[in-house]
């Protein structure tokens, strides 16, 4: 290691360079242990201890001068409708908004691919002045002609909000125009954080599937996926196992979700809710409204994957589907028991950071590291509830650091202060972590592979296997960095 370190020097001016650089960078590292956390979020941080648990401040508003890994109100409404893949998505602001787009999120299409497309009314400094709302309804016009949309969602953004645009009359007028579902989604990045944009989704929702229960149409007995984005094909991965189990899936909301099925899913029997922070509230109404009951499940690790698919086979079936679900799941273990058992022994006793999105994909990432003989040293999510704080703190060990709502800064104060062999998170997260030279792996809507189910339980192992026992974090540290 030591000559293939040397290969970077040309001279031994280089050398002296580089290693007085090294000093600098080991003593900007001790600085940043000395990272003070802002005094009003130091409610949202804790070390864990079961003796002495104060709680943790979660499910509010970020607080100013923190930099939070939140995305904004409208972020959070379009990242939950965009998977719809026959549903048209006008965004009604300037056209920097327009840029979160399908191709940052990746959720996959067994049918239409309309939905990889944006369109936005691209607002100018003199609709500011004069207004937007003809703009819009044009933009509406010009959707209509060119494309056959059944349904066409409408996003204001902070401009909107701010200049006030009457954006529910043009969406009504353009829906007695057109007779196609035309839905308003009230989202300016202030109107609150990326939890109020899941909300605002959610009641679009409620809206394209009708606000009553429709009393002629007769149950169906089978389920509604809620909170699955089908990313890498990861809701196909689930459709298979329910086939397989004989469940008959309603409708997918909203990976691979089309509109038609998705007004369709009031006569469900059961929801399942994956991605607990954008969907159990929908969850939640859709139980009011139409008297489905739900019930939280993950696919992430085997022992959450078991105890999900026989949750669902316990309340929907008979005798024979919780038969051939025992079956199946023993099956698929075994298939990938050796490969697991290959990356234990490779990851045992290695420690792991976690910050994601929601409560309950943190939950499941602690005890698939479980599973792998990791233990994890810090945890934090964007949107977690108290109940999910609640079991993240018994999973984990005492000292563990829990963090709500965190950002780069706490992120790398408690990454130099814990020394996590990887970090999961997303985007965001990914170039602190290699800054930090720290493996990292991207568990949100970039990844490019299946991360749940039996394979993804694999293809998690591997992935962090490699990230963690790569040669260029040896090489990195030899080198001082
Ligand atoms: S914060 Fe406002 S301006 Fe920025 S992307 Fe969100 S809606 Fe657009």
């Amino acid at each position: 290691m030591e000559n293939a370190c040397k290969d970077y020097y040309k001279t031994n001016d280089d050398k002296e360079l580089i290693e007085d650089k090294t000093k600098e960078k080991v003593k900007i590292k001790a600085d940043k242990k000395k990272i003070e956390i802002i005094k009003e979020r130091e409610a949202s941080v804790c070390y864990n201890s079961k003796k002495n648990d104060k709680g943790i401040k979660c499910d509010a508003e970020s607080v100013a001068g923190s930099v939070s890994q939140r995305a904004c109100v409208y972020c959070g409404a379009r990242v939950v409708l965009n998977p719809i893949t026959d549903a048209y998505h006008i965004v009604h602001g300037p056209i920097g908004c327009a840029s979160y787009t399908w191709d940052i999120r990746g959720s996959l299409s067994s049918g239409e691919e309309v939905y990889r497309n944006s369109f936005s009314t691209d607002l100018r400094e003199e609709d500011v002045i004069f207004g937007g709302e003809k703009k819009l309804a044009a933009a509406i016009d010009e959707v209509v002609a060119n494309y056959s949309p059944k349904v066409i969602f409408i996003y204001s953004t902070c401009i909107v909000g701010v200049i006030g645009d009457d954006v529910e009359a043009v969406c009504r007028k353009a829906e007695e125009k057109y007779s196609i579902r035309v839905i308003s989604v009230k989202s300016p990045g202030f109107a609150g954080n990326k939890s109020t944009g899941y909300k605002l989704a959610c009641n679009a929702l409620i809206d394209l599937m009708g606000k009553k229960k429709d009393e002629n149409k007769e149950k169906i007995e089978g389920i509604n996926i809620l909170g699955d984005f089908n990313l890498s094909g990861e809701i196909w991965i689930l459709q298979k196992y329910l086939k397989e189990m004989g469940v008959k899936v309603v409708s997918k909301i909203t990976g691979d979700g089309k509109t038609e099925e998705i007004m369709n899913a009031p006569r469900a029997a059961l929801n399942i809710v994956q991605c607990a922070g954008s969907m159990v509230y929908l969850a939640k109404q859709m139980e009011e409204l139409y008297d489905i009951p739900f019930i939280k499940v993950s696919f992430l690790g085997i022992e959450d994957i078991k105890s999900s698919l026989l949750n669902i086979a316990d309340i929907l079936g008979n005798d024979e589907m919780k038969r051939k679900t025992k079956v199946m799941l023993d099956r698929e273990e075994k298939k990938i028991s050796s490969k697991l058992i290959y990356y234990k022994n490779r990851l045992k006793g290695k420690k792991a950071a976690i910050y994601v999105g929601g409560g309950f994909k943190a939950i499941s990432l602690i005890k698939q590291f479980n599973e792998l003989g990791m233990e994890t040293v810090m945890v934090g999510t964007q949107t977690g509830k108290q109940e999910d704080y609640d079991i993240i703190k018994s999973l984990c060990n005492e000292g563990t650091v829990i963090l709500d709502d965190t950002n780069p800064s706490e992120l790398e104060k408690f990454i130099l202060e814990k020394r996590p062999d990887i970090l999961v998170g997303g985007v965001k997260e990914r170039p602190l972590a290699y800054k930090l030279g720290v493996a990292f792996c991207d568990h949100n809507h970039e990844r490019k592979h299946a991360l749940s189910g039996f394979e993804g339980a694999e293809n998690f192992a591997e992935e962090v296997d490699m990230s963690i026992n790569s040669p260029v974090w040896k090489l990195i540290s030899d080198a001082g960095f």
